[in-house]
């Protein structure tokens, strides 16, 4: 469903990015593991163009966005971002802020937004928080309604970037079934994460960055168990 291919980045004389090569199939949810600095937030960024791209190409379906693509919101619609810091809208209740973006962009009768907005609360454990300004809310309860907003777009693919590393240890594993559950129902997910465990558990491929480039990457399995690469390992080591 996403295909990137061949892509690098600069950052005026430092390269981010050298080459990367990399499909998302849909149904798939892909975890990116790797130091800090190696270039994780910026491929992710990339993915739904929130970044160009000083080389290379990538596809959204038979669709190529790197060269000469307009509809950027468009896009933005179809691969969803889920950030570190929730960014809510703190003068707007739950529910408005799930279904502000799609009653403007999209354009739906409101009532049927109403309906998907409190499907979304009940799928993420909070439809008691409906009528509840963002700052009457923990850490965990953020993350959740910011992740009940970006699935109120409808997209086709959801990436998150570091989703739970702002959070209270306690709040992380709310957060972690949410997305948890979410893998499950089939959605398409690339996940910057720093949790192995959910890394190993619920994602189907791994991919480790080390400077730019995918080191290493396969089954949850073939990087916690059978690597050979010693950066990998020592990354792991330090991580568990
Ligand atoms: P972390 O785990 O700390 O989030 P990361 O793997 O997400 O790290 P990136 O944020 O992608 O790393 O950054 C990769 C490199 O690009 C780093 O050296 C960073 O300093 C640099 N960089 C990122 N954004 C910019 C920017 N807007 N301008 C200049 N350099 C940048
Ligand atoms: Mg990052």
């Amino acid at each position: 469903i996403l295909s990137i291919r061949n892509v690098s980045k600069n950052y005026n004389s430092l390269q981010v990015l050298k080459k990367i090569n990399l499909d998302i199939k849909r149904g798939e949810v892909v975890a990116i593991i790797g130091p800090s600095g190696s270039g994780k937030s910026t491929l992710l960024r990339c993915m739904n163009a929130l970044e160009t791209v000083n080389g290379g190409e990538i596809w959204f379906k038979d669709q190529c966005f790197t060269e000469k693509f307009k509809s950027y919101d468009r896009l933005r619609q179809d691969i969803g971002m889920v950030f570190q810091h929730f960014n809510l809208f703190p003068h707007m209740t739950v529910l408005k802020n799930i279904m502000i973006s799609p009653l403007k962009v999209k354009k739906r009768p409101k009532e049927e937004m109403m309906a998907k907005a409190l499907e979304l609360l009940r799928i993420v454990g909070l439809e008691d928080k409906r009528e509840v300004y963002p700052e009457m809310l923990s850490g965990g309860q953020k993350q959740r309604i910011a992740i009940a907003r970006a699935l109120a777009m409808e997209p086709e693919i959801l990436l998150f970037d570091e989703p739970t590393s702002a959070l209270d240890p306690e709040m992380v594993g709310e957060v972690l079934n949410t997305m948890k559950n979410l893998a499950e129902s089939g959605m398409t997910m690339v996940v910057v994460t720093h949790e192995m465990g959910f890394a190993r558990e619920v994602a189907d491929r791994v991919v480790f960055m080390d400077e730019g480039i995918i080191m290493e990457e396969g089954t949850p399995k073939q990087i916690f168990e059978d690597t050979q690469n010693e950066r990998v390992k020592a990354f792991l080591e330090k991580m568990l």
